[in-house]
């Protein structure tokens, strides 16, 4: 396999760990409390979470938590209807991390989300975890990969995560009536997120997929750890018939 091959396929796969972080570990267990992991699995998670995108999770909640509380409105972090997709999609991480540092939306929007001495010592440092992640990626790989990899990884994270908050906000089919859209491609490349506007119709289900035909690696990854005794489901229901939002986003 040649070196630039190698580097794609490795940073590709390290997107699609961090994806699976950030939709079922951030989104869907804590932001949304669609379902509740067990501690090794918490653990395991906050790890590749620190490594591979550097967030701090009360920061992730709190912002996110914020967009359904004032969705395209006044008050959202990243309102592409206000100010249009094209520059959520290019101002995403300075619209995040300016959120993020507003102590006042963290207090608020993050309360249940409490930080311990790992945190404090450890995963709070996101520049130790992402160097970290790179120089595992550099001494397993080699340089050239390593550093290509990662180089791979953080635009397509990054690019995969403002698309969901950009064009998954102005593109796609509505099946239900809010602002956000369905879209089959972004929802293979973020782990299920490209299921927008069904994700904004029930927030509270661990399911972003609505129909068998919709692809949703999240959910399957939740269905695993529950095959495993890893995961319990807040509403068992919900994952079973998503055919009607139980309310409103
Ligand atoms: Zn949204
Ligand atoms: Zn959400």
């Amino acid at each position: 396999m040649s070196t630039l091959l190698l580097a794609l396929v490795v940073g590709l796969a390290v997107t699609i760990l961090a994806n699976v972080c950030t939709t079922v570990y951030l989104h869907r267990a804590l932001a949304h409390h669609a379902l509740t992991l067990a501690p090794p699995v918490v653990f395991v998670f906050r790890v590749l979470t620190w490594l591979t995108t550097g967030i701090q999770p009360q920061q992730w909640v709190a912002v996110h938590r914020k967009h359904h509380a004032f969705t395209g409105k006044e008050g959202d972090p990243h309102p592409a209807e206000l100010v249009g997709w094209k520059t959520v999609q290019l101002k995403n991480v300075a619209m995040y991390r300016r959120e993020a540092r507003n102590e006042v939306t963290v207090a608020r929007y993050a309360k249940d989300i409490n930080e311990d001495a790992w945190d404090r010592r450890l995963f709070d440092h996101s520049v130790w975890g992402l160097t970290l992640g790179v120089v595992f990626l550099v001494v397993v790989f080699g340089p050239v990969v390593g550093l290509l990899a990662a180089f791979v990884h953080a635009n397509l994270y990054l690019g995969g995560s403002a698309a969901v908050n950009a064009i998954g906000h102005h593109f796609g089919r509505r099946r239900y009536d809010n602002t956000a859209g369905n879209l089959h491609w972004l929802a293979f490349l973020t782990a299920g997120e490209g299921w927008h506007n069904n994700h904004h119709a029930v927030p509270t289900s661990p399911r972003l997929s609505h129909r068998w035909y919709e692809f949703d690696l999240g959910w399957l990854v939740i269905r695993g750890l529950r095959a495993l005794g890893l995961a319990q489901l807040r509403e068992p229901a919900l994952a079973r018939n998503q055919t009607a939002p139980r309310r409103a986003a």
